[in-house]
């Protein structure tokens, strides 16, 4: 019987987003707190955008440290040979990839204009798997974008293309959120049958089913005979309507009628980080988690009228299908509501060793502070608000792995 995995692309689809963005060091942050919470890879970036270089060599020594352990960091990218050698120009240490190519005849003939047949298509893409290969990358997933606009018939033919070059999953990318679960069903549970490699859902929420059409999608999979990997983001962000959101998706699989019992993770899921990452994603992105978010939104376990307060105080079950604490909730959080000493790009000596005293954080001579200032100056610069105490915490245990995934090199 196949199992569930996560494959969360929150510092991919999530930071392409139109008006969101996360500097490196939030980046970081996700990073570890997906690896807190059991996720089995992270979609950490983009091997071939120069800007990503540091953040992405930097994580990848966290992952050599065993600070970025289980979790997988794999990075996105064009299913091309120039790609992929620029990415082992920028990244030689990346050992995980998503190659990715749109497969729709829509995209092929809107995006390429005619310059494309399909049969190009299959040509690039297996041309791109075999350069990530003779690069020495441990796991190649070989991506179709818009495949539920595809033809059945040439989508399996590319996936068939993909399994035969080494391609290690196949991701099967709802880029416009077009299926419903009947549809992505039956689709995912086709591939999983003929091709037989493990299968990828990516989905989108254009027609509000991101989540259903994941789990129902990751259901075929697993009826066909394969493991499921979902790919999910951080309170649901991504590309216009958003991606399938983590938290609802774990929620779904293990509380929705009938489904736990036999569709279970492969690894196992920490449900009460996702107050934590979910709080600490909102902050960072700037985007505030919606009142009736699944689980960690302020109304998921509020009551008001009569009726559901009396009977929630008898027994939670009877208006709760999930308690509160299961994600990490309940625990009372300090808010400073008086004079307070914030980090800052322009902060100084004193302020910055107030502020690490309070979280008792020690440093071993005025040098180390110095540096550890400095270098928090700089993650101010790039975060533009002040950093939570998770961020100055990780500074000053890694300085040189912040300096490093905080350079910011123009035009190298
Ligand atoms: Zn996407």
């Amino acid at each position: 019987m196949g199992r569930i995995y996560l494959l969360d692309v929150t510092n991919r689809d999530g930071v392409q987003t139109a008006r969101l963005g996360l500097s490196k060091l939030a980046k970081t942050m996700i990073n570890i707190y997906l690896n807190e919470m059991g996720v089995f890879q992270s979609e950490f970036g983009f091997p071939t955008t120069r800007h990503e270089s540091h953040y992405l060599r930097a994580n990848l020594k966290l992952a050599e440290m065993g600070v970025l352990q289980p979790i997988r960091l794999e990075g996105w990218l064009r299913a091309t040979v120039d790609d992929v050698e620029t990415a082992y120009r920028l990244v030689p240490n990346i050992k995980h990839l998503n190659l990715s190519i749109s497969t729709s005849r829509q995209m092929i003939m809107g995006k390429f204009k005619g310059t494309k047949s399909e049969q190009d298509i299959l040509t690039m893409a297996a041309e791109a798997i075999d350069a990530a290969r003779s690069h020495g990358a441990e796991t190649v997933g070989i991506n179709a974008e818009d495949a539920s606009r595809t033809d059945t018939d040439f989508l399996l033919r590319f996936a068939l293309m993909g399994r035969e070059r080494g391609a290690d999953r196949f991701r099967y990318c709802d880029t416009l959120g077009y299926d419903n679960p009947f549809t992505i069903y039956n689709t995912c549970k086709l591939l999983a049958e003929e091709v037989g490699i493990p299968i990828e859902t990516h989905c989108h929420g254009d027609l509000g089913m991101a989540v259903g059409n994941s789990v129902a999608g990751a259901m075929g999979i697993i009826d066909g005979g394969q493991d499921a990997y979902i790919n999910t983001t951080v309170n649901g962000v991504g590309e216009r309507a958003g991606n399938a959101d983590m938290v609802a998706v774990v929620l779904a699989l293990r509380k929705s009628k009938e489904l736990a019992k036999k569709y279970k993770f492969g690894t196992p899921i920490k449900l009460s980080v996702a107050w934590k990452i979910c709080k600490y994603a909102s902050y960072a992105f700037g985007v505030p988690i919606p009142i009736n978010q699944p689980g960690v939104g302020a109304n998921a376990f509020a009551h008001a009228s009569g009726i559901h307060a009396d009977g929630v105080l008898k027994d939670p079950q009877n208006y709760e299908l999930y308690d509160y604490k299961e994600l990490g909730r309940g625990e009372p959080e300090q808010v400073e509501t008086g004079r307070e000493i914030c980090s800052g790009e322009y902060g100084g000596t004193a302020g910055f060793r107030h502020i690490m005293g309070k979280m008792e954080v020690s440093f071993k001579d005025r040098d180390e502070a110095e540096r550890v200032l400095e270098l928090a100056r700089y993650a101010n610069v790039l975060a533009q608000k002040p950093l939570v105490e998770d961020e100055l915490k990780f500074i000053a245990k890694y300085p040189d792995i912040a300096k490093e995934l905080m350079t910011i090199a123009p035009l190298e």
